[in-house]
């Protein structure tokens, strides 16, 4: 017996038939989440780049050299139709990352393309939009800034230069930049990446986001629906969620960490995990989250999960320290959380987070 009809067999077989060559580049041009272009620039040969960014553990390294131009691209991948992805490297900064350890992305629409996050410098602000201008001749017509923090925000002075770019940023951005914190990362990276900060001016939005916490400034742009969510100042000063409507991707910015252990320098854990809570039962079906560091993820997105137990676990134990009348520097020698220690940057960060949240937790007790 035949498992079809005949004439669902001729419709099959007609079909098969008129696939073009040219289809069949797109379609595999299109495999969720592949690296499509390694970039260009003096180290794109060392450069190690997993093939694909979704559900994959396995981590970028790229070799970026002083004497790349403005102009040299960087590698990319596509995540879907018209999605685009930067996908960071997971280090602090250095010589060879040269400040680009945070992701970014970009949405092609009909009508002009959407940037999500400018990398850490001016030049890697020039390279993004390079790297843009290589897969379409459409404008540049809004960049938004998810949160302040140099590894996503300091490449925004390269959009300056581009005719009609409309920047999106969180109302409390005009905070931070009058904050010493900030004076100081700038200097940081200018004393770091002398040539790559060349150009750097502070952001000059054009929108600011103030809508009430979880509630969304809408836009549309060809066709395509975007909606920018407050979610408060969970891990800065104030921090955006971008929602693709139609394609129902989620950018959920430094709301949680993917493959390394986040950063809670100027935010609020407590918030944190109620935003967290928010992202993971209204975007409980996303097709996608794409987090500012590390590959994105399909359903049931871990890494926010991930985040969340060890904020949590830190809180509590810090809580437990404070109540002890533990002091600030004995606390933070204790605060070791064993099964975080392999996780990368867990050296780095784990214990300014600790000294952070001891410090929350005493406030909190006088709430
Ligand atoms: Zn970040």
């Amino acid at each position: 017996m035949q498992p079809f009809p005949s004439i669902v067999l001729r419709t099959i077989t007609v079909m098969l038939c008129i696939i073009s060559p040219a289809t069949i580049t797109l379609a595999s041009a299109a495999t969720p989440g592949a690296l499509i272009s390694r970039g260009s620039g003096a180290g794109t040969e060392q450069h190690q780049l997993p093939a694909n960014a979704i559900d994959n553990q396995a981590l970028p390294h790229t070799a970026l050299h002083d004497s790349d131009k403005t102009n040299d691209r960087l590698p990319v991948y596509q995540l879907a139709n018209n999605t685009y992805f930067l996908y960071g490297n997971i280090a602090q900064i250095d010589d060879e990352n040269r400040g680009w350890n945070g992701n970014a992305g970009f949405i092609i629409t009909q009508d002009g393309v959407v940037v999500i996050d400018a990398l850490g410098t001016p030049k890697l602000g020039q390279r993004l939009i390079a790297t843009i201008k290589n897969i379409t001749d459409k404008p540049i017509r809004y960049l938004i800034i998810t949160h302040n923090h140099p590894d996503h925000a300091y490449g925004a002075s390269a959009f300056r230069s581009v005719d009609g770019v409309h920047i999106i940023a969180h109302a409390a951005i005009m905070e931070y930049m009058n904050s010493q914190t900030y004076q100081e990362s700038v200097a940081y990276r200018r004393e770091l990446l002398k040539n790559d900060m060349q150009g750097f001016e502070d952001i000059q939005p054009d929108t600011l986001i103030r809508n009430k916490p979880f509630e969304a400034h809408r836009f549309k742009l060809g066709q395509q629906n975007f909606a920018i969510y407050n979610v408060g100042n969970h891990h800065s000063h104030g921090d955006l969620v971008v929602h693709q409507v139609e394609q129902n991707i989620v950018w959920i910015s430094d709301l949680a960490f993917n493959q390394r252990t986040t950063y809670m320098g100027d935010g609020n854990s407590k918030q944190a995990i109620t935003a967290q809570d928010w992202l993971l039962e209204k975007f409980s079906n996303a097709r996608l989250m794409i987090p500012g560091h590390g590959s994105a993820q399909t359903l049931p997105f871990p890494m926010v999960k991930k985040t969340r137990a060890y904020i949590q676990q830190l809180r509590n134990k810090m809580g437990k320290l404070v109540d002890e009348g533990v002091g600030l520097y004995d606390a933070v020698k204790q605060a070791d959380l064993q099964e975080w220690q392999n996780t990368r940057l867990y050296e780095q960060n784990h214990r300014a987070n600790a000294n952070f949240v001891y410090r929350e937790m005493e406030r909190e007790l006088f709430e």
